[in-house]
């Protein structure tokens, strides 16, 4: 019998369980458990699929025994199995997706040198089993197939892995329990009532029956003495968490359901569970993660709620059942509409599945909606991790989802310094005021120094700040909000003047054509036109763009690939400030070369303030020398 090597990160992950000091080692059982689970969903579901006549599900329990004499501890199932190249396979790599973005994390905590608190974060799996056993033996003969094998590992040695004898299909695990140290009882894995409560306490809702012999003592009859009677008893309840009745659940019983099952080691934000009853009836446990997992918004991350069909598990991540915008909620769907033959291909025309999803966004929306209401500060916290999403969802959708979403949106309001609703902008708006006023950025700190933002703040209105790429894209799919259109404050009109000042304005730019003239020419085609501008209060100079791209926009769009060739281009309107000691420094300017000068520097300026780059940074910091040095002359 020959010897074999772990894989390299398996034995990392092995050494870490061997030697752990974790404190909550028991999660082994739980571990042991669910793969048993696994193991005997996977044989069910094909016996249904198959209309295989010799599976019941009777048969289908997981046992558990004790050898105190040994000190050994016995898990079997009569599940799937596995074969040989399975046993290889399964149990001497890591290669499972829980147990690799466990390994992800391993190697950030080696870093920092913290393995112990990242055990817990994850299901770790079979390997588990070695924070309490110093060998472990898997006994395994796969459905359908004649031999069984023997796999044994006493941990860093490596394992071997033998031909053997086994009646009937299903896997038999043995842990040989480590020696008790001065901190560590080993000796209590082999407590009949230990065990009944770890089964509890993890593995309640296992859908098939775990069970062990327990001995109680009781007394004969006609007699005061007692006897020990042993009985075989089921420890788990078995009924699915979805399938007890909300009222019976404990907050901590779902923060673990969820936990263990999603692979997070947060509690999750919120907990939605629902049952619907009608042409299409279904249970459903969703959770909002209270973080955004670190894939996020990237390609890796893939939506999706499990999928049961009458309790029975039939996949992973069907992505129809959620909707985009809602991707980040985790959770189940469990139906007894839907046939167990259901094939990934087939989700995407059945009509059963449109409704649910329907039904889980409806839902989603409104436990949002009511969250944001009741439970502002949880909301806000929501909306930090994935209210990017929700901006998603109505620029992706073309405006579609708009009615569905646009009262779940929040900016950061200028004159309330916080975050607040398109609709508490609105009804704090000033009696005459047409437009929902927004400056957009980099960051809150930057757009708060706009010189546009001056005089709105000066004039007492709000202003929303976006912050975010997708914004002004999403702002552009929603055009209005209850009829309030929305007004980029650095683009086109602001409407925000009177009559009056309409027409001095109008004066101003005709008494001014020449020069204002004067400097367009010598910007060429770096602006679409040159004004007299009514939105600066004490800044020479702003950038504005006309309608249609705006700045923030022209950035966003410059940053995506296939641009390089035709640019989108805000058509760039520069503002000059008719109040400003410049303005008349220029209006007395008669020399062509320095009006061509200072256009250029102040245009520069204007481009700097915006947030682009000056296009010539030499010519533009030589220009300025150029200045200071006049200036210094002329004292
Ligand atoms: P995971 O359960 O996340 O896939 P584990 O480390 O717990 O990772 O198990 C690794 C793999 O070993 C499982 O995916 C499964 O294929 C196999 N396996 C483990 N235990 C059993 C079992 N009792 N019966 C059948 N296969 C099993
Ligand atoms: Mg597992």
């Amino acid at each position: 019998m020959s010897k074999k090597q772990f894989k390299a990160e398996s034995k990392r992950l092995l050494d870490l369980m061997i030697n752990s000091i974790y404190t909550h080692k028991e999660i082994f059982l739980r571990e042991l458990i669910s793969n048993a689970s696994d193991a005997s969903d996977k044989l069910y579901y094909k016996a249904l699929t198959e209309n295989l006549s010799d599976i019941n599900k009777e048969d289908l329990k997981i046992e558990i025994k004790i050898d105190k004499n040994e000190r050994s501890l016995t898990l079997i199932d009569h599940g799937i199995g596995m074969n040989k190249e399975e046993l290889e396979e399964n149990l001497g790599t890591i290669a499972k997706s829980g147990s690799l973005s466990f390994k992800e994390e391993l190697k950030k905590s080696e870093e920092n040198n913290s393995d112990v608190d990242i055990i817990g974060q994850f299901g770790v799996g079979f390997y588990a089993a070695f924070m309490v056993a110093s060998k472990v033996t898997v006994l395994s003969k796969k459905y359908g197939e004649d031999e069984a094998y023997l796999w044994s590992s006493e941990g860093e040695e490596g394992y071997s892995l033998e031909k053997s004898m086994k009646s009937d299909h299903g896997t038999t695990i043995t842990l040989y329990l480590k020696s008790n140290t001065d901190d560590e009882n080993y000796d209590e894995y082999l407590d009949e009532y230990t065990l009944q409560s770890l089964v509890k306490k993890y593995s309640d809702y296992v859908r098939y029956p775990i069970m062990m012999d327990m001995t109680t003592s009781k007394k004969k009859e006609d007699s005061d003495e007692y006897e020990d009677i042993i009985e075989t008893k089921t420890l788990n309840s078995m009924v699915p968490l979805w399938k007890r009745s909300k009222s019976d659940i404990t907050a901590e019983e779902y923060n673990e359901f969820y936990k263990d099952k999603f692979n997070d080691y947060t509690d999750p934000l919120k907990v939605i569970h629902t049952s619907v009853e009608g042409n299409v009836s279904f249970d459903a446990l969703l959770f909002i993660p209270s973080k955004a997992p670190m894939n996020y918004y990237s390609q890796d991350y893939e939506k999706g709620l499990q999928l049961y069909s009458r309790g029975v598990f039939i996949m992973d991540k069907a992505s129809e059942l959620i909707p985009e915008h809602f991707r980040f909620v985790k959770g189940l769907v469990d139906s007894q509409d839907l046939s167990l033959n259901i094939s990934r291909e087939m989700l995407q025309h059945d009509r059963q599945l449109k409704v649910i999803e329907g039904r889980i966004e409806k839902k989603i929306k409104s436990e949002l909606a009511n969250m944001l209401k009741n439970d502002r500060e949880h909301y806000e916290e929501f909306y930090k991790n994935f209210g990017l999403q929700l901006k998603y969802g109505i620029y992706q959708s073309y405006g579609m989802k708009k009615d569905l979403l646009q009262d779940l949106l929040m900016y950061y309001s200028a004159n309330e310094e916080k975050m607040i609703t398109l609709k508490e902008y609105v009804e704090h708006m000033k009696e005459d005021q047409k437009h929902i006023y927004f400056a957009s950025g980099e960051s809150i700190e930057k757009i708060s120094k706009l010189p546009q933002c001056e005089l709105l703040k000066d004039k007492g209105y709000d202003l929303l700040y976006m912050v975010d790429n997708v914004d002004e894209f999403c702002i552009q799919m929603m055009q209005e909000f209850e009829e309030k259109t929305f007004k980029n404050i650095a683009q086109g009109d602001l409407d925000l003047e009177t009559e009056e000042e309409k027409k001095e304005l109008e004066k101003q730019n005709e008494e001014n054509k020449e020069m204002l003239e004067s400097i367009k020419t010598a910007l060429g085609d770096k602006v679409v036109d040159v004004k007299v501008s009514s939105r600066l209060k004490s800044h020479p100079v702003c950038l504005v763009s006309s309608d249609g791209i705006s700045f923030e926009m022209e950035k966003v769009l410059s940053q995506m690939p296939g641009q390089e060739d035709m640019p989108m281009k805000a058509g760039k309107i520069l503002e000059i400030n008719p109040n400003h000691p410049i303005f008349n420094a220029l209006q007395e300017m008669k020399d062509e070369e320095q009006i061509k000068d200072y256009s250029q520097l102040l245009y520069d300026q204007a481009l700097l303030i915006e947030g682009f780059d000056v296009e010539d940074p030499i010519e533009f910091s030589n220009k300025i020398c150029e200045l200071m040095i006049k200036a210094k002359v002329a004292q």
